[in-house]
């Protein structure tokens, strides 16, 4: 019997029984190193073995998947083509014989035997090609062994995922021992009030089931990982984050005091007078929300969420006044040089009118400017810094820094965000991002964030029109673009993405631009962007372009975020079938900025994977940046999307954020309350919720520790 309170979680795989360093090794591959990491290990799906039919009942068409048992009688290997081979086997049991077949996987000709049992599962067919005789086609199968048939067969199966030298049967019969010696002593980690209030199953009861279904249990449920037993796994994991992400958020919140400003602001009732529109109400309720972080004593660490075109730089500009005002300075930081220039163009304007200092910091600034600058600086001779990464890098020191606005932070790895924050003092934080973080990741990744979101456009703008053409259709955007430009519009070709590598992007730019300005629109100015240009000749550019001296700026993606020009009216995406979702709905962000119609014009080359042509199809639908990031997720999965890895949070190894959203909202609500209650996990309920998350965000928890 084993002691419930001391469950050996931590046990390495390999002092389990039938395991060995050899299995433990193998085991290490697929990421499993303790009893806990081999006990939530759970199958990818789940195969319904409970009916075996015998050969001589089974009948086309009735079924749509069987599963037949029997003893391999030939294999063949058939070469129909240079391109074509079908490995071939015949199967007996003791009524009948059934064919089955694998396209262009010849290996598995040596991987079976002739009189080794074999299990077979999948849609059956007639064959008529030298006789009618029945078949399968790429059936799933499993080999079997001497040991256990009753664990392999006769039920719902768990099918894992393996890793080579390690079949999922092998790994099936493993996991039965263990939870044959296990199982039921797995201890409740949940608070009891928190598992009765969602009638959950028990944490042991959820772990059996989850590997061996009991025989009424509901295939489907158990395949889309929404069993009962499913559900409380993805909670544990959910509820363990949360309550991660509450600690941190709670550490970062009392960790150190931050600046009271004083909020009632001059400089912003002014700003307000010199603005040609009103603020839209959900800038005015951000601002709120913003004035209200400023003015309390605790540093402001605050998300700024916001569709392209929604109007974030003013409600920002308006924090960065009230900053000022306070006699601190402000660092605002743009992903691209491009875009701290034109903030910096843009906030001159404003910056004049109070008399306010401001310069702009970037990495290709001449070294003798940068030595001023920096003194300047470190003087407090400059109110208003804008730049790029060259920001947070070492030399850079403030003399007193009260607020950090980080522009499109997407653009930003965690790790930046991070030094920023070590800046010396304790400033407040405002990241404002354009990539609309669906919801479930707002509460995860970004969940030690606090929020606010611009949820409506600024009004009187036309939703942009999308259309996708092909390369073949060239000349009808091209004809359009003449019409737009007649009509005093202006216009973007970006180019396509060739691979990442800024060269090769720069000449397909380049070319691209010369033929525009040569054979398509001679009679206008075509102009051309790049990342790599001297920074004189970019802010030439975006000031030619912005006074209408251009009509058409040819440009690589360094346009994609932030550029501001309501007069440009049409975006033309080359080869729009490599871009990703996120992307295209910033690019297109680019235009539908003032009153006239916009469009955005996305030429595709055929053929396309199915991804792309998604994406394309998303795009056409819909100009709402929240509903195609929610569509990218689908697409993308959420490991990719935000790249969560590197977000420095556990993996999550049952839930699902897609899948599993209502699980997700009860989990953070549940945790944050339980941190409110017991801001340092040291009630006795709270122990075993402290040892488990310690186990869980090993490494990633020194908040945990120190805190
Ligand atoms: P983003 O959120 O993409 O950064 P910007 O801050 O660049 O958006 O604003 C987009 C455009 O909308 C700018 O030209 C800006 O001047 C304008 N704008 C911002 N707020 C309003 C408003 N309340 N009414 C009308 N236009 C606005
Ligand atoms: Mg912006």
């Amino acid at each position: 019997m084993i002691s419930k309170k001391h469950f050996p979680w931590e046990t390495p795989v390999q002092y389990l029984k039938k395991v060995g360093p050899k299995r433990a090794f193998l085991f290490g591959k697929l990421d499993i190193k303790t009893l806990e990491d081999l006990l939530t290990f759970l199958p990818f799906r789940y195969e319904d073995r409970r009916e075996i039919k015998k050969i001589r009942d089974l009948t086309v068409g009735k079924e749509a998947y069987v599963v037949v048992y029997g003893a391999i009688q030939s294999i063949a290997l058939i070469e129909t083509s240079r391109w074509m081979k079908i490995v071939n086997i015949a199967v007996r049991d003791e009524t009948g014989v059934v064919h089955a077949k694998w396209f262009n996987q010849p290996y598995l000709k040596d991987l079976f035997k002739k009189g080794d049992q074999i299990m077979l599962s999948g849609k059956l067919k007639t064959n008529y090609f030298g006789g009618a005789h029945l078949e399968m086609e790429s059936p799933l199968y499993e080999l079997a062994d001497a040991g256990e048939p009753q664990l392999h067969m006769g039920r719902i199966v768990p099918i894992y995922h393996e890793t080579k030298g390690f079949t999922s049967r092998q790994i099936r019969s493993i996991i039965k021992m263990v939870l044959d010696q296990y199982g039921q002593d797995i201890p409740e980690f949940l608070p009891a009030p928190l598992v009765k209030k969602y009638s959950m199953t028990s944490l042991s009861e959820a772990i059996c089931e989850c590997h061996f279904p009991s025989s009424d249990a509901s295939l489907s449920l158990l395949n889309g990982g929404i069993s009962l037993a499913h559900q409380r796994l993805a909670f544990d994991e959910l509820f363990l984050l949360e309550l991660g992400l509450a600690l941190r958020k709670k550490t970062v919140a009392t960790r150190e005091k931050g600046i009271a400003f004083n909020t009632a602001s001059k400089y912003v009732m002014q700003l307000r007078n010199l603005l040609p529109f009103s603020l839209t109400s959900a800038q005015e309720k951000v601002f709120t929300e913003i004035a209200e972080d400023m003015g309390s004593d605790y540093p402001m660490y605050r998300l700024l969420q916001g569709d392209v075109g929604s109007g974030k730089t003013l409600v920002a500009f308006m924090a960065i006044l009230v900053a000022l005002e306070n006699g601190y300075q402000v660092a605002l930081m743009a992903p691209t040089a491009i875009l701290a220039e034109q903030h910096f163009l843009l906030l001159k304007k404003y910056c004049k009118a109070f008399n306010l200092s401001l310069l702009l910091f970037t990495s290709d600034m001449k070294k003798k400017e940068k030595e001023d600058a920096l003194a300047k600086m470190e003087s407090d001779e400059v109110h208003l810094v804008i730049g790029t990464h060259a920001l947070i890098q070492g030399q850079v020191c403030f003399k007193n820094l009260g607020l950090v606005v980080v522009d499109e932070q997407h653009k930003f790895g965690v790790l930046q965000r991070a030094r920023l924050f070590e800046k010396g003092v304790r400033p407040d934080m405002l990241i404002m991002t354009a990539t609309p973080i669906p919801r479930t990741l707002a509460l995860t990744v970004y969940g030690d964030l606090h929020l606010s979101v611009i949820d409506t456009l600024p009004p009187g703008r036309p939703p942009i029109k999308t259309r996708v053409f092909n390369g073949k259709q060239r000349p009808q955007v091209y004809a359009y673009l003449k019409q737009a430009f007649t009509a005093g519009r202006q216009a973007y070709v970006v180019c396509p993405l060739v691979e990442a590598s800024e060269k090769v992007d720069l000449k397909a730019a380049t070319e691209l631009s010369a033929t525009l300005q040569k054979e398509i629109f001679p009679d206008r100015k075509v102009g051309l962007l790049h990342g790599r240009q001297k920074r004189e000749e970019k802010e030439r550019i975006m000031r030619e372009f912005q006074k209408g001296l251009i009509d058409l700026l040819v440009a690589t993606t360094v346009i994609e975020v932030g550029i501001d020009l309501p007069n440009a009216t049409v975006m033309v995406v080359e080869h729009a079938e490599r871009f990703g979702l996120a992307q295209l709905h910033q690019l297109r962000g680019r235009v539908g900025r003032g009153t006239k119609q916009s469009y955005c014009f996305l030429i595709a080359e055929y053929p396309q994977s199915n991804d792309a042509k998604a994406r394309l199809q998303v795009m056409q639908k819909s100009t709402d940046g929240f509903v195609i990031a929610e569509e990218d997720l689908a697409i993308r999965g959420p490991g990719e999307f935000f790249g969560t890895r590197q977000s420095g949070l556990p993996e999550l190894k049952v839930a699902n954020l897609m899948r599993d959203v209502v699980i997700l909202e009860t989990a953070r609500k549940e945790a944050f309350l339980w941190i409110e209650n017991d801001p340092a996990l040291n009630q006795p309920e709270s122990i075993p919720l402290r040892a488990s998350l310690e186990r869980k965000w090993k490494g990633k928890i020194e908040w945990l520790t120190t805190g």
